[in-house]
């Protein structure tokens, strides 16, 4: 959680992933886009899964530098700034060195700005004030920072008494923490998937198109995303969401219906759900990357999301069992 992944900036994440994967036996693997693959040899050769979880979370980019030295920023992925307001961030410069600030609206004090509460919080209504003495463009360049320094947001981790997460990047930290849970019992217990089972995680789910490449031997393409919370959804922070539909299409019937099956006969508690108000994950972009595979897609009951986050970890247990069955398909 506290490793910094903003999109197409996960180097570090997924070295510490391959650390994990090697201590249980596996290798990860990458392509051009940097996508890391962990490919596990089934007991069966005739089919070929894939379960995919996202590296990247919402971040930013500088976009500029100004004359007193704040820094302006755009959004990668959809970004909640109200939530945003007064969070500690860190700027990485191509260099590798990291900086905090501290990310505001420009009109920040309620004793200075007449707009203070009425200023929409907006990509361009952001500052970033860095956490170092500079008050001019030059004292931030002489730091190292430039336009495209990616930046990415402290997550502020906790795990409570009564069992809740509260975190920003739930979305989609928890789902890969499941995948890694999943690994564990395999190693553990000396299993093997009844299929060939390839993970991925990619690094470009958060602006649409991570998961757009699928080897041609796939033939079902899961991605394990956060569920949503809300009106008209039966989802809830303790249980998990199979998605029958999101806002860029139908998911498969025949896949979504096995992951209903599985659920019941493993005991897991779950809902299904449409999640079509602005929804999307990796099971998407491979269909609109042109795979010609079945997709389905579950995940933790994850409340505000893309804000402060928050599942409870029956949530993730649920998560982890529903992975479990679908990959020894049992
Ligand atoms: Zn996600």
């Amino acid at each position: 959680m506290e490793i910094p992944s903003p999109v197409g900036d996960c180097d570090k994440v997924l070295s510490k992933m391959e650390e994990y994967a090697k201590e249980l036996g596996y290798a990860m693997t990458y392509d051009n886009k940097s996508t890391g693959y962990i490919s596990i040899k089934g007991l069966d050769d005739s089919e070929t899964h894939l379960v995919t979880t996202h590296v990247d979370t919402l971040g930013m980019m500088v976009k500029s530098i100004t004359e007193r030295g704040e820094l302006t920023v755009v959004e990668l992925g959809g970004l909640n700034f109200s939530s945003l307001e007064g969070e500690t961030v860190d700027v990485h410069t191509r260099d590798g060195r990291s900086y905090s600030g501290l990310i505001i609206p420009k009109s920040h004090s309620v004793h200075v700005f007449e707009d203070c509460r009425s200023m929409k919080r907006e990509a361009n209504n952001m500052i970033i004030m860095l956490d170092e003495i500079v008050s001019t463009k030059k004292d931030v360049k002489s730091l190292g920072i430039c336009a495209g320094d990616t930046i990415s947001v402290r997550p502020r981790y906790e795990f409570t008494d009564s069992g809740f997460i509260k975190s920003r990047f739930i979305d989609d930290k928890a789902a890969v923490a499941a995948v890694f849970a999943m690994l564990k019992h395999l190693h553990d217990n000396d299993l093997k998937p009844k299929y060939n089972l390839i993970l991925t995680f990619p690094q470009y789910e958060e602006i649409g198109h991570g998961g757009s490449v699928v080897p041609d031997e796939v033939s079902e393409y899961i991605a394990i995303d956060i569920g949503l919370v809300g009106p008209h959804m039966e989802s809830n922070e303790r249980e998990v969401s199979i998605f029958a539909k999101d806002n860029q299409g139908v998911f498969d019937k025949k896949l979504t219906t096995k992951l209903v099956n599985l659920a019941v006969e493993s005991d897991v508690d779950f809902s299904v759900n449409v999640h079509s108000y602005r929804y999307g994950s990796d099971a998407g972009a491979a269909l609109r990357g042109g795979n010609d595979v079945a997709i389905a897609a579950f995940g933790p009951g994850t409340l505000c999301s893309h804000g402060m986050e928050r599942t409870h970890i029956d949530a993730l247990n649920n998560v982890v069992d529903l992975l479990i069955a679908y990959v020894l398909e049992k």
